[in-house]
C-alpha cells in the first residue's frame, strides 16, 4: 500500500493511492489505522508533502556503500556511521532546496527512507523490520565544504530543506535487487543497487536502536552510492527507486 500525505483545499489529510486517485483517510495511519472517510481525492489535484514529519528525529548512516566510502577518499565503517538530521530540515516533493550562503559546494546523496512505526529499543537484526512502517525516497543533502571544515556534520547536513522526503511511503517495499537512480536536470549521477548496501536496513535499525529508542515517525536514511556531485541554483534534482517513486525538487539560492 502507498500512503501520501496531502494538502487539498486547504486541508491536509493521508491517503492510500488508488491508482490515480488518493483514498482519503481519517487519520494518520501510522497511529489511527487504515480507516477511510469514504472520499476520495483525484492526485492531479492534491499537493503531496512530506509524507511524514519526524517527531524526534532523522536518524542517518554514511558510507554505507563500498564505491562511495571510496569515492569520499576512505572504506566502508565496520559498524553503521550514524549521525542524525534534523526534523527541520524534511521538506516534501516538489518543494525547493535552498542553497545556505554559508557554503558553496552543496551535493545530492538519493537515498532509501525507513519510516519507523513502533517504538524500538534495543531490537535485535532479526526483529528489526517489525518495528518498520513502510519505506520512502529521501535526499540526504549535504554541504561538501562546510563537512570537511567542521570535521563533524550537523550543520553539514541539517540545514533546513536539506532533507526531502517523499513523494510516498510504500507499506509492503522490499528491498532485494531493487534500482536506486539520482538524476540533475534529467542526467543520472547516481546509479546503485540497494543490494549494495554494507549494512542492511535491518543490521542498521537494530544498531541505531542500541543507541536510541526509535519512535513511531522517525526516518533513517541507509547511505547514498557512488557518484555523489554538486547541485546548483536552477537545477531540478530527483531521485528514483524502482517502485517506490520519484523525489524531485528544484534547487534554489535566495
Ligand atoms: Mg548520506
Amino acid at each position: 500500500m502507498k500512503v501520501a500525505r496531502f494538502s487539498h483545499e486547504g486541508t491536509i489529510a493521508f491517503g492510500i493511492v488508488d491508482d490515480d486517485e488518493l483514498v482519503v483517510l481519517k487519520g494518520d495511519p501510522m497511529f489511527a489505522g487504515f480507516d477511510p472517510t469514504g472520499d476520495r481525492v483525484p492526485l492531479h489535484v492534491a499537493k503531496l508533502l512530506a509524507p511524514v514529519i519526524p517527531r524526534s528525529k532523522v536518524v542517518a548512516v554514511g558510507k554505507n556503500y563500498r564505491a562511495h566510502a571510496s569515492e569520499m577518499g576512505g572504506e566502508a565503517p565496520g559498524e553503521p556511521l550514524l549521525f542524525l538530521k534534523p526534523n527541520t530540515s524534511v521538506i516534501g516533493p516538489g518543494e525547493n532546496i535552498i542553497l545556505p550562503p554559508q557554503s558553496e559546494q552543496v551535493e545530492h546523496e538519493g537515498e532509501l527512507a525507513v519510516i519507523i512505526g513502533r517504538i524500538a529499543k534495543n531490537i535485535t537484526a532479526g526483529n528489526a523490520l517489525d518495528a518498520v512502517f513502510g519505506y520512502s525516497v529521501a535526499n540526504d543533502v549535504t554541504a561538501r565544504d562546510l563537512q570537511a571544515k567542521d570535521g563533524q556534520w550537523a550543520r553539514a547536513k541539517g540545514f533546513d530543506t536539506f532533507c526531502p522526503l517523499g513523494p510516498v511511503i510504500d507499506t509492503e517495499f522490499d528491498v532485494y535487487g531493487v534500482s536506486i537512480v539520482t538524476r540533475v536536470n534529467g542526467q543520472e549521477r547516481q546509479s546503485g543497487s540497494l543490494d549494495d548496501m554494507v549494512h542492511s536496513v535491518a543490521d542498521i535499525i537494530a544498531y541505531a536502536s542500541s543507541v536510541w529508542t526509535l519512535l513511531p515517525g522517525d526516518v533513517i536514511l541507509t547511505g547514498t552510492p557512488a557518484g555523489v556531485g554538486p547541485i546548483v541554483d536552477g537545477d531540478t534534482v530527483e531521485v528514483e527507486i524502482a517502485g517506490l517513486g520519484t523525489l524531485s525538487n528544484p534547487v534554489r539560492r535566495l
